[in-house]
């Protein structure tokens, strides 16, 4: 039995992982986790899985809670957040909270020992060089929930990292794939929500429109895999059926296919090295599938790509300051404040406007994060 602890239960990977426990009772168990706002869900996720410690983000939520289920302890805020991180009955802490909030609780998690799914990529974006040294440190695993390095992980198995010529990740292209650059002057909220293949939470399915999501990952790969910016690359896969590939030194390529279900990820960072059944997943089938697409990257059209590699090749401050300006202004365009293109204007001006300081501790790259988002609601 393996005893999980979940950050952001509530969200789409959180609730998905749920399920996964939901199917596989018997394998595991959830001792703790962590919710944001929504207390309706939380409630239903108490009574239903039982977890011993619960967060929430709200003083006054964990107060409210307390008095409903006397017989579970609560806790609150980013101290709650570390608490049940590094509780000490689970043996896995599966990260699913969005944005850099998720650093400081995995960074405990690591120093407590334990295996790390991370779903959560704003926080090796944000401090990739802490994490890996804290995880090679303490011998921890990092096994990833992102489809696309869980597709390269796959496709690691049994062969060296040594050996890898380049990764090729894959993109669908988001809700704009067909739209040219002219075309997203008024897009709205609602279209940019509208992701043709996978079903996510709002701020991703937005990163996915603008391609930030895809320059997220590339630093991500970099960090998780130890591979120079010059040999990641991205190509266009609109069916998202190819969810990442390696090509090796000898011009093999190994590649993981599937159909858009992110409980395959996360399924397989929670058995890895085994494999359970996953019954209710959409099996693949080729033969209806006919034909798959693939088409070159434009770092002029998707800007964000382009400002994601460029952070990551400089490194130091500045991924985390190209992340905290896009978690604001993405932010921001669900809320109606600004219009879609200027996301990625403000986050051009952040990376513009900062001085990026190399090899940064953790309280230099929280520093950063926190004046990086001033800065961006400085210019709203
Ligand atoms: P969601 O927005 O659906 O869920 C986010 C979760 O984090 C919710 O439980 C939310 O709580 C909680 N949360 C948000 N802010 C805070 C905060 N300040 N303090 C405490 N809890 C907070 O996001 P996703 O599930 O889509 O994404 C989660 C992470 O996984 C992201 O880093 C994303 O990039 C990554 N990811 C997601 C994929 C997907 O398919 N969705 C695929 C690959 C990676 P509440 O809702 O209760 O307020
Ligand atoms: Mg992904």
């Amino acid at each position: 039995m393996k005893t999980i602890s979940l950050l952001g239960a509530t969200g789409s990977i959180g609730t998905q992982t749920l399920d996964i426990l939901r199917t596989h009772p018997t394998e595991f168990n959830l001792a703790a986790m962590s919710v944001g706002k929504n207390i309706e869900l939380a409630r239903k996720m108490v009574g239903e899985f039982k977890p011993e410690l619960v967060s929430v983000q709200d003083y006054q939520d964990c107060v409210t809670l307390k008095a409903e289920y006397p017989n579970t302890k609560f806790t609150f805020g980013i101290e709650g957040l570390i608490e049940v991180a590094v509780y000490d009955k689970s043996n896995i802490l599966v990260n699913a909270v969005l944005g850099s909030v998720g650093l400081n609780p995995t960074l405990q998690a690591i120093e407590n020992g334990k295996i790390i799914a991370i779903a959560n990529k704003e926080t090796l974006v944000t401090a990739g060089h802490l994490i890996m040294e804290a995880a090679k440190r303490n011998n921890v695993p990092l096994l990833p929930v992102d489809s696309e390095h869980s597709a390269i992980f796959q496709a690691l198995q049994g062969e060296k990292e040594r050996n890898i010529e380049r990764l090729i990740i894959t993109a669908s292209g988001g809700s704009f794939r067909e739209r040219t650059r002219q075309e997203l002057e008024n897009v709205t909220v609602k279209e940019a929500l509208n992701h043709p293949n996978w079903s996510m939470g709002a701020k991703i399915t937005i990163d996915s429109a603008t391609m930030m999501n895809k320059g997220l990952e590339v630093i991500e790969a970099h960090w998780l895999f130890d591979m120079p910016y010059e040999k990641i690359d991205v190509l266009l896969h609109k069916e998202s059926i190819i969810h990442s590939m390696i090509e090796f030194h000898d011009s093999s390529i190994i590649a993981q296919l599937g159909t858009p279900d992110m409980r395959v990820p996360i399924q397989y960072a929670l058995t890895y090295p085994e494999r359970l059944p996953l019954p209710s997943s959409k099996r693949l089938n080729l033969a209806n599938v006919g034909k798959l697409h693939f088409q070159e990257m434009d770092v002029e059209r998707f800007r964000c790509l382009r400002f994601a590699y460029e952070a990551g090749k400089i490194g130091g401050t500045l991924p985390t300051v190209l992340n905290a300006a896009n978690e604001v202004a993405v932010a921001s365009f669900l809320e109606g404040k600004i219009r879609f293109l200027q996301i990625e204007d403000l986050i051009e001006k952040a990376l513009n406007s900062h001085q990026s300081i190399d090899y940064p501790s953790l309280d230099t790259i929280q520093e950063v994060d926190i004046e990086t988002r001033q800065f961006v609601h400085s210019l709203l």
